[in-house]
């Protein structure tokens, strides 16, 4: 075991985060580690699959119905034991999720110890950088290290690029980009590209597979409910790769220019 790690999932809406991040969570504790999940998304569905389709209590509608917030009812148990918490979000059309996840993260520091106590910690963070949810738990420096999860497609790289240039200012380290395919053509040549690019490298590359939909729509993971399958195989290495990586740096994001001349170059070889 090489040191308890503390990492912090990013990447576009939709990209794959919450699913990436069960299955890196059931993985590790299958190996015997222990696991704490933090879902940070106002969807909070990080832990579902975790929880055979259950919903848990998050911390924030806790905080709205004025429940005092104790470990009992805000931590719960899933798979092999992955301590699962959500955060919430805010009601739709009024608040702001990121203050939602400072005040949640703040209050969850005081009344447990998963989040310092365990040898994984994964914040799933919300799709964008549009406010401070981005940077909560790495500014309560509860996070040591960020993985970004992209497709080959624009707007994912793009926006991959972006949360780069949001590492960089608070001096986050990258430990790896992990490509959640879409089946674009060339697609592990653009997102390998763009981690060189970007100072980083490669660390998985989870193909599509509807599996992954069907086990979720059960209330499972891909782990848990089709540990036999290819894609169960890319998720226990991932969990290996995260739970040994030893190589962090501080990402360098693209120059627009050369961002959208890798774009460019992978939209033709679409077209062709
Ligand atoms: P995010 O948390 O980034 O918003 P999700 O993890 O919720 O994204 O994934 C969005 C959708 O894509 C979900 O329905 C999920 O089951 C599906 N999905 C994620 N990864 C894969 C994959 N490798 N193959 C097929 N479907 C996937
Ligand atoms: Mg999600």
């Amino acid at each position: 075991m090489s040191g308890a790690r503390r990492i912090a999932i990013y990447g576009k809406g939709g990209i794959g985060k919450s699913s990436t991040a069960s299955n890196v969570a059931a993985a590790c504790a299958d190996e015997g580690y222990s696991v704490t999940i933090i879902g940070c998304d106002p969807k909070s569905d990080s832990s579902i699959t975790l929880l055979n389709g259950r919903r848990i209590p998050t911390v924030m509608d806790l905080i709205r119905q004025k429940v005092d917030l104790n470990e009992e009812n805000v931590v719960y148990e899933g798979y092999k034991g992955v301590r699962c918490v959500e955060v919430g979000g805010p009601e739709p059309g009024v608040g702001c999720a990121g203050r939602g996840i400072i005040v949640a993260v703040t209050a969850l520091t005081k009344i447990t110890s998963v989040l310092t106590e365990s040898d994984l910690v994964i914040y799933d963070v919300p799709g964008d950088i549009v406010c401070g949810g981005f940077s909560a738990p790495i500014q309560k420096g509860l996070v040591s290290e960020a993985y970004i999860l992209s497709s080959g497609e624009y707007m994912p790289i793009y926006a991959a690029n972006n949360i780069c240039k949001g590492l960089l200012k608070l001096n986050m380290p990258l430990s790896g980009v992990i490509c959640n395919s879409r089946n674009v053509p060339r697609e592990e040549e653009i997102i390998t590209e763009f981690a060189s690019g970007i100072g980083s490298t490669l660390v998985a590359f989870i193909p599509k597979d509807n599996i992954v939909q069907d086990c979720e729509r059960d209330g499972f993971s891909v782990i848990e409910k089709a540990p036999d399958s290819a894609i169960a195989g890319v998720y226990r290495r991932l969990a290996r790769a995260i739970m040994n990586c030893e190589r962090k740096t501080i990402p360098r994001p693209m120059e627009d220019a050369s961002l959208r001349e890798l774009l460019m170059i992978h939209d033709t070889r679409n077209k062709t």
